[in-house]
């Protein structure tokens, strides 16, 4: 008998999984009335709103908001099985009222698990059935002072590029997504970016795949380009930050708001500052100095006052390699810390960097209470042998997260439906101009232990020099003949393939490094 095949094999798994929730509906509509309540109106807090509303359509939903705004994901666009693409929207929190879920705008500053009540600043209680706390993360600073910027929220975007606009030269510290996408974008600034480790994105990428994004910056076609305009999705009206503005109840200043969405980066190659001898907008197109393996070791800031003064730099950086920097700004991508600490630690567990700790179905350790997105850290339990997945701070993380902690409070989060949205991780995401794919373990995550002789990696890399635009790469991690992951820069298409592969454990071992060779009908392998 044919077995059928791993696409088939999800579509049977949905239709299975949507029936499963229907009958449950049928049931929960004959038990009497819950009240659950969501903390946070980021995406991971939304969507859990969202699913707990089609999930339990007679209970109460209560989603507790700091803003007046919250974010929502539009225009689905499914990549492969495993991998989409969506927008990040920004919108007004009431609107989510017309769908049936109640807003409460504060600030939660306390919880009693015990009695199952959540404090919110100024003195409301509200009594829960089941809560989910969605509250998301701030960055880390390196000191609180007006020339060191970080970026969370819109607003602080908005802010950054005001200050931007009349900058000479910017330091930037940090090699994650956020400072690979400010290093991308910031085209028309003089930047010196400075990280600990050896090469350019360590979070994302190895060596080869950051030389390759490396020398897509230096030779790709946009850095020549000019953007002149670029509308960031919420920005419309925002002239000044939301904090405070209308009947937002007072937000304590360290808390911002939501992440922004996808494409916020692209505003920055809009800001040009001014030449060193500030007689002009600068214009040159390659302005990035890259120092690695060094740290911030001291700031020194020559003037308090916001305003720069006539000549010379208001801050200067000593590094611990020796190297001095005067700049006007330090942008500080180092990492956020979880917004958390309004729970203690007695309440609920927490990992090492102060996230909620939680299991596979999203629960805390105090009953009734889950948790996801960015606050969260996943427990042992998720990392299981075989899975290739892995935790990573990404918006379709908290989207799963937050629908998938929705589920398991409903009653209908399944271990199976727990197997199909985590059981592969994948990520799609623009850096240097370049379509990023990540699929699997494709930096060897989750694969410490192993032995090294078992892993081998092959790697096909074009040349931006000389392809420009058109050029790709291909990198590929096997484990004992097994594909484990995949990262693909570039118009590649072997999405798809790939993550097949990587699913059925298919022995390749045959195929040595011929595997990434064009010529090679990766489709046929199935067969
Ligand atoms: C600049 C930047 C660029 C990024 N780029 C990418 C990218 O390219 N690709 C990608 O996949 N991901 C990216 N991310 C990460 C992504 O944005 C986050 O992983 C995701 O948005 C997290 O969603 P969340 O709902 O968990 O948290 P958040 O969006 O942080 O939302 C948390 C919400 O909780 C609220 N809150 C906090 N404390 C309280 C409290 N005590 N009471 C009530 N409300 C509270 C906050 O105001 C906020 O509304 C980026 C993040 C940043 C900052």
């Amino acid at each position: 008998e044919e077995t059928p095949n791993r696409r088939e094999a999800h579509r049977t798994f949905r239709r299975a999984a949507s029936r499963a929730l229907f009958f449950r509906r049928d049931w929960m509509q004959s038990t009497s009335r819950r009240h659950h309540v969501v903390v946070g109106s980021g995406i991971a807090g939304v969507c859990c709103a969202k699913e707990l509303r089609r999930c339990c359509p007679e209970d109460a939903i209560t989603l507790v908001s700091a803003t007046d705004t919250c974010k929502h994901v539009q225009d689905v666009v499914r990549v492969t099985d495993h991998l989409e693409r969506f927008k990040v929207a920004e919108a007004g929190v009431n609107e989510l009222e017309t769908l049936g879920i109640d807003v409460a705008k504060g600030f939660a500053c306390g919880l009693d698990a015990k009695k199952k009540v959540l404090q919110l600043q100024g003195g409301q209680a509200i009594q829960y059935s089941k809560m989910c706390i969605c509250t998301g993360g701030r960055p880390k600073k390196i000191l609180e002072h007006p020339r060191i910027l970080t970026v969370r929220d819109t607003d602080s975007v908005i802010s950054l590029c005001n200050c931007l606009k009349t900058a000479r030269r910017i330091l930037l510290v940090g090699n994650g997504g956020i400072a690979l996408d400010v290093a991308s974008s910031l085209v028309h600034l003089k930047v010196t970016w400075v990280m600990k480790h050896g090469h350019i994105g360590d979070a994302f990428f190895d060596r080869d795949a950051a030389e390759f994004l490396f020398q897509c910056l230096r030779f790709g076609k946009r850095n020549l380009q000019t953007v002149e305009k670029f509308e960031l999705a919420g920005a419309e009206d925002r002239t000044t930050p939301m904090q405070g503005r209308g009947e937002s109840p007072a937000m304590p200043s360290k808390v911002a708001g939501q992440a922004v969405g996808p494409k916020w980066s692209r505003i920055l190659e809009t800001v040009h500052g001014v030449a060193d001898d500030k007689k002009g907008p600068n214009l040159a197109s390659f302005n990035l100095e890259i120092v690695r393996e060094a740290e911030i070791a001291d700031v020194l800031l020559q003037h308090n006052d916001p305003e720069a003064p006539e000549d010379g730099f208001p801050v200067t950086v000593q590094l611990t390699n020796g190297d001095t920097y005067g700049v006007d700004y330090i942008i500080s991508a180092t990492g956020i810390v979880p917004n958390a600490d309004w729970i203690s630690k007695e309440d609920l567990k927490k990992g090492r960097n102060g996230n909620l700790l939680v299991n596979r179905t999203m629960q805390t350790t105090a009953p009734d209470v889950y948790a996801a997105g960015d606050v969260v850290e996943c427990d042992s339990s998720w990392s299981q042998d075989g899975t290739h997945w892995f935790q990573m701070r990404l918006w379709s993380q908290a989207k799963q997260m937050g629908t998938h902690a929705a589920q398991c409070m409903a009653g209908v989060g399944t271990p199976e439906a727990l197997g199909f949205n985590f059981e592969l991780f994948t990520h799609v995401t623009k850096f240097a101009g370049k379509k990023v794919v990540l699929l699997g373990l494709y930096n060897g995550q989750n694969l410490d232990e192993s032995e090294e002789g078992d892993m081998v990696t092959y790697c096909r890399s074009g040349d931006p020099r000389t392809e420009g635009d058109a050029a790709t790469f291909v990198r590929v991690l096997l484990y004992r003949g097994r594909m484990q992951g995949a990262v693909l820069i570039g118009d590649t298409d072997l999405e798809e393939v790939f993550e097949n592969l990587i699913l059925d454990r298919l022995d390749l071992s045959a195929f040595g490094p011929s595997l990434l060779d064009p010529r090679i009908e990766l489709d046929a392998i199935f067969d």
